[in-house]
């Protein structure tokens, strides 16, 4: 039962990084928060310093209601998951799992329960004898789990624990991760760089870039209202679409005009679009919202593009297709029953419903 706090947190490195700058979160009990953002954005350093591993600059962090920060590591009631796993190589999995059990003085038959226990739940009863060295990556990161597990800490923090993983552990390992917080009913904060792995784990995804925090919101929130072109484009693969043009009025009706194509946008939108009448703007659209006019039965000429097919990537289900339209780049996101060709000459048609604009010079949500 805990929630954790940070509070104007900042760290700054000696030489003057600023990692972390004046980070705001409350993360709540049973919650499943994952901060996700490129290299270097600063959120393994957000998760150091929850753990204890870091010293903070500025700001306090909470645990429940204690704070912390001047808390060492080891009195935390946290455990934390590495992604090279940390396990100690000249010790059985056993030995593994029960060290930290060991040096708090637990009873032999309590370890031996709570081994035995976190063990069942990761499948790998049959492993307690081996050593790190006579086990796959998968098994290994289940064990370094098994290590967090066993001291049934207020707080788990993973720190990337799945990138040292195959493509196909990694996907498995992500499903017993959530299923593990289902059944362990704990706080976990999760760091990683894959935004695929945020979304399909977070309860609530935290975006960072540069030391600060862009939004926090859940995966569908996220993907469908971000506040930024950053978070419209870090989350959702393929990318969102960009697309630079100006706004432009004519007969009481706006339009997104590209060098070499014209759209119309929807009525709902003409409130926050006319202050920008005659200005550029980026406009963003994902790519399945991007259509083969065969296959789409609203197609007008006001949301109908001529478009150039560069190259096919075929998925299976679904076909992506990058594009040149007008001036632009674009990647659609077709139905795999599609048939187009390399270089063959496309009508796309744009759900201007779901489309994005944002301001040019600050690069936040218009609409
Ligand atoms: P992320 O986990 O998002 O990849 P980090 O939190 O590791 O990012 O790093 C954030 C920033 O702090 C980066 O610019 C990184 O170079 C810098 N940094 C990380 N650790 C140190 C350190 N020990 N000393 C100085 N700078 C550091």
């Amino acid at each position: 039962m805990a929630q954790v706090s940070l509070k104007n947190i900042t760290k700054i490195y000696p030489g003057n990084v600023m990692a972390v700058s004046d980070v705001n979160l409350r993360v709540e009990n049973k919650e499943f928060v994952v901060f996700v953002g490129p290299s270097g954005c600063g959120k393994s350093t957000t998760l150091r310093m929850i753990a204890g591993l870091e010293t903070i600059t500025k700001g306090e962090i909470w645990i429940s209601n204690k704070k912390v920060n001047d808390i060492p590591a080891k009195d935390r009631d946290i455990a934390m998951v590495f992604q090279n796993y940390a396990l100690y190589p000249h010790m059985s999995v056993y030995e593994n799992m029960s060290f930290a059990l060991r040096l708090r003085k637990y009873p032999k038959p309590e370890i031996d329960a709570r081994v035995k226990e976190a063990a069942e739940i990761l499948s790998i009863t049959d492993l307690l004898n081996r050593r790190p060295r006579e086990l796959s990556g998968g098994q290994r990161q289940r064990v370094a789990v098994g290590r967090a597990i066993v001291r049934k800490p207020e707080v788990f923090l993973f720190d990337e624990p799945l990138s040292n993983l195959d493509a196909k552990m990694r996907v498995q390992m992500r499903t017993e991760l959530n299923k593990l917080h289902i059944k362990l009913q704990s706080t976990m904060i999760y760091v990683t760089h894959d935004q695929t792995e945020a979304m399909t784990m977070g309860n609530r995804i935290v975006v960072m870039k540069d030391g600060i925090v862009h939004q926090v919101a859940d995966p569908i929130m996220l993907y469908n209202k971000p506040v930024n072109k950053f978070v419209a484009g870090f989350i959702g693969s393929p990318p969102m679409n960009f697309v630079n043009g100006r706004i432009i009025k004519k007969d009481s009706k706006f339009f997104f005009q590209e060098a070499g194509f014209t759209v119309k946008i929807v009525q709902d939108m003409y409130d926050k679009i006319s202050p920008y009448e005659g200005k550029e703007i980026i406009f963003g659209i994902r790519p399945e919202d991007i259509y083969d006019k065969l296959f789409m039965s609203v197609a007008s000429s006001e949301n109908t593009v001529k478009a150039v097919i560069e190259i096919v990537e075929p998925m299976g289900a679904e076909v992506f297709l990058y594009l040149t339209a007008g001036k632009s780049s674009l990647i659609a996101r077709v139905s795999g029953n599609d048939r187009p060709e390399i270089g063959q000459d496309l009508d796309i048609v744009f759900d201007m419903s779901k489309i994005h604009f944002f301001d040019k010079d600050t690069e936040e949500t218009i609409v």
